[in-house]
């Protein structure tokens, strides 16, 4: 079986997201490989070369094994599953009326509860960019992505500022690839507890974010739907589940900000050489340890990439870049800025 990947036209930029870090050096706790190789960053960000993201429309298109799915229908064909549950779940936000019998909104219904109250709303926005800097005046390292939800909530005691985040694990419709790759369908391995954000990039830097906007860390909810189907009495329940962290700590923010932007830096290093002709990709450390990881990297050979794992193999922590990080951060001196 063979993966399909697709040659994106734009060069490398120096613009990083905190899926580019995962990719590169991965948060390393979800299972053995997953902590990331550098060669398969390269793949992705120097190369260009990056698995196709399933559409709705190709997921209807796959065989469907269970009535469940053949009854997906509805707009937004083209995008994923994940867009097109936003859609719904903005759309809930905001008062609209929503119809129960439709599958989405029956999948999307047992997080709703783990949502604010849409009527204690004083203010939100949903898709907020990032794009925050790090590192000194002069040097900064850029950033980009998206906060799914952010706001403040008017509760009985006080208002709060949340930042919330949509995770639409691997609901059935969405698992095509999955299914291909051997991997768990409807599984909840992949959730993050709270101990598990707080050493997250993107919960990191989103709240890297709030500090800068707001003068402190708002209260965090990573909301997951998913369906499990692990109980065959309720075959394709939906379910959803929270991992909270209402206070974000800035001092823990700030060493994990400071860890990203190292690492940013490391990346940064690869672009330069790459584009400069120093550097190929198969010159990229490799982390065989990944290479069967989340039901085996994309840029195998047998998987139909270039890659056998073999070449400069250096252990990921020992890598020699040249890259130079001068970040500093005081988090008590950002708390002062508005
Ligand atoms: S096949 Fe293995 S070594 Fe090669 S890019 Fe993928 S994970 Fe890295």
């Amino acid at each position: 079986m063979t993966v399909r990947l697709e040659q994106s036209k734009s060069g490398p930029r120096e613009l990083f997201s905190t899926s580019q870090i995962e990719k590169a050096f991965g948060p390393g706790y979800v299972e053995p490989g997953s902590e990331g190789c550098h060669r398969a960053w390269g793949f992705r960000y120097l190369g260009g070369l990056r698995e196709p993201e399933i559409s709705y429309a190709e997921a209807l298109a796959m065989p469907a094994t269970t009535e469940s799915e053949r009854r997906y229908r509805g707009g937004a064909l083209a995008r994923t599953w994940g867009k097109h549950a936003e859609t719904y779940i903005e759309a809930y936000i905001r008062g609209e009326a929503l119809n129960p019998g439709d599958d989405t909104v029956r999948r999307l219904i047992p997080g709703f509860g783990l949502l604010p109250n849409p009527r204690s709303l004083l203010e939100y926005r949903f898709q907020v960019p990032v794009n925050v800097k790090t590192g000194p005046a002069g040097d900064t390292v850029s950033w980009q992505g998206f906060k799914d939800f952010t706001g403040v909530v008017a509760l009985e005691y006080r208002p709060l500022r949340f930042l919330i985040d949509f995770k639409t694990t691997t609901p059935k419709v969405d698992n095509g690839k999955n299914r291909e790759l051997g991997r768990p369908i409807g599984s909840w391995a992949f959730m993050k507890q709270p101990a598990d954000l707080l050493r997250d990039w993107q919960f990191n830097l989103y709240e890297y974010q709030e500090i800068q906007q707001y003068g402190a860390p708002s209260a965090a909810r990573w909301v997951y739907w998913a369906s499990p189907e692990k109980d065959p009495r309720y075959p394709n329940r939906p379910e959803a589940r929270a991992s909270d962290v209402p206070n974000p700590d800035p001092e823990s923010i700030a060493r994990v900000v400071e860890t990203l932007d190292q690492h940013a830096r490391t990346l940064r290093s690869y672009i330069r050489q790459f584009r400069d002709k120093r550097l190929t990709v198969m010159q990229l450390p490799a982390n065989t340890h990944a290479c069967n990881a989340f039901g085996g990297c994309p840029y195998r050979r047998d998987l139909g990439g270039q890659c056998d794992g073999s070449g400069a193999t250096v252990t990921i922590g020992k890598v020699e870049t040249g890259a130079v990080s001068n970040f500093t951060f005081d988090p008590k001196s950002v708390l002062l800025t508005p």
